[in-house]
């Protein structure tokens, strides 16, 4: 670093000692906007004064927002520049956990677009679908695949994004832990398993379809070289990204340094010059051609009676594509029935649309994801807005003494948001809150 950076360096180190920023993605399904200073790349991201506790947050947990830092949300520039979010389109966020890019893709895409948000670990592939059910859109599938498995899915995709996972050096001042974990072997094996990963999953991008490559780290084997890879085998154009002109005497929040180098632009960030973490990114375009698989399943999934479909789709504010799986109902965007069906075939599907209620002798009883879900009609539902005391002891699922004398299932809120359900029982009440969402906290 010291070479590259040259005189820049001692400005480098010295940002090292100083503490990182604190910034939130607001949900623009449920959050309008924060009187708060602004991330300049991107319409919904804000930096607080300093770190609160998200914990002790109700509307965290309603999803409102997602903490994500400042230079990860260049990514909608990348998006916005290069891909006509008009069209609906087939996007997949290959290494998707814990969600920040998923999340905020849902928040760009049309929704007549479809996101496949994947994940190859299990147990962060659990963390990402409940982050995606907090977001509210029903029109994502959360996958558990390896990339290789992507390979049934030849030209599929209209957009992909591999936000690969790297030696990290643009997180040391965040996480010094990282520091721990660096070597020159770790970063010769992030690049080898990078190259693996883009090669896997390649097939499933359509010809002049996006792939967006990123990472958190500076150096160019994990970077430039891999993308350099892609272009100098043919099988992509590297895209130019514009940012603004810099005036001189004028300081700019977009400090972002473009690389231009063989054929390959690429985007790095550095924390002595953008108020964010260090990241790079950068775009490419198909240029092979890749015949698109066609969808032909022996199997579909189970719909629910019409009865019950019509009963169901009162509680969402339009009609869904209803199936039954086991006794939950899920709600699937009628448009995408069809894709749905075959990606369950053909990948280890986690979550799909939004659950919308379990069906237990005829009665429904709402499952969660519908009382966070943007689809959900409020009005079909008794609310009770709960105090941040009483908001905060749903969230840790104890039992609130709330809706005395009152029966049925009702929309718990704090500050109008939704935060879950609970079953009044006149003289107590049943807490719906999820057991492994539960949240621990002191107080
Ligand atoms: N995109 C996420 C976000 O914005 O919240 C962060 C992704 S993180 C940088 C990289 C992810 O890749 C991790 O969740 C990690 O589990 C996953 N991963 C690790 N090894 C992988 C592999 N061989 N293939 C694909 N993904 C992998």
């Amino acid at each position: 670093m010291q070479a590259t950076l040259a005189e820049e360096w001692p400005a480098f180190e010295a940002i090292h000692q100083q503490p990182s920023f604190t910034s939130i993605r607001l949900n623009p399904g449920k959050q309008k906007a924060y009187d708060l200073p602004k991330i300049a790349w991107t319409d919904f991201g804000y930096f607080l004064p300093e770190r609160p506790s998200f914990t002790l947050d109700p509307t965290f947990h309603a999803g409102t927002y997602y903490v994500q830092e400042a230079s990860s949300m260049f990514l909608e520039q990348a998006v916005k520049q290069t891909v006509d979010l008009t069209r609906p389109l087939r996007v997949l966020d290959l290494c998707a956990a814990p969600g920040g890019k998923s999340t905020h893709l849902l928040s760009l895409l049309n929704p007549e677009s479809l996101l496949v948000s994947n994940e190859v670990i299990r147990s962060r592939a659990s963390i990402l679908s409940e982050n995606i059910q907090k977001w509210g859109h029903a029109n994502v599938v959360v996958t558990n695949n390896d990339p290789k498995d992507f390979q049934r899915l030849n030209g599929f995709f209209d957009v992909m994004i591999v936000d690969a996972p790297c030696s990290g050096e643009g997180l040391f001042r965040k996480d010094p832990k990282a520091m721990e974990e660096w070597s020159e072997d770790n970063v010769a094996l992030c690049a080898q398993r990078q190259q693996r990963i883009l090669a896997d999953v390649w097939p499933a991008l359509k010809r002049d379809g996006i792939l967006i490559y990123c990472t958190c780290t500076y150096n160019e084997k994990e970077n430039e070289e891999n993308v350099g890879w892609l272009v100098s085998e043919g099988k992509g154009e590297s895209l130019k990204l514009n940012l603004p002109v810099r005036q001189a005497g004028v300081e700019s929040d977009w400090e972002i340094e473009e690389i231009v180098k063989n054929r390959i632009f690429g985007y790095r960030f550095f924390p002595h010059k953008v108020k964010g973490e260090g990241f790079f990114i950068s775009v490419l375009r198909k240029k092979e051609e890749a015949e698109e698989v066609s969808m032909r399943t022996k199997t579909q999934l189970p719909m629910v009676s019409k009865k019950i479909a019509e009963r169901v789709n009162e509680w969402l504010l339009h009609p869904h594509h209803l199936i039954l799986l086991d006794d939950l109902i899920v709600a699937l965007p009628e448009q995408f029935s069809t894709e749905i069906n075959w990606l369950a075939n053909n990948l280890n599907v986690v979550t799909k649309g939004t659950a919308v209620a379990t069906l237990k002798h005829e009665k429904l009883i709402p499952e969660h994801a519908a009382a966070l879900s943007l689809e959900l009609n409020r009005n079909q539902f008794p609310k009770i807005e709960l105090s941040l005391d009483h908001a905060l002891a749903y969230l840790r699922k104890e039992t609130p003494l709330i809706g005395e004398g009152q029966k049925g299932f009702a929309l718990v809120t704090y500050q109008t948001h939704p935060l879950g359900w609970v079953n009044l029982l006149g003289n107590r009440i049943n807490n719906l809150y999820p057991a492994n969402w539960r949240v621990r906290m002191g107080g």
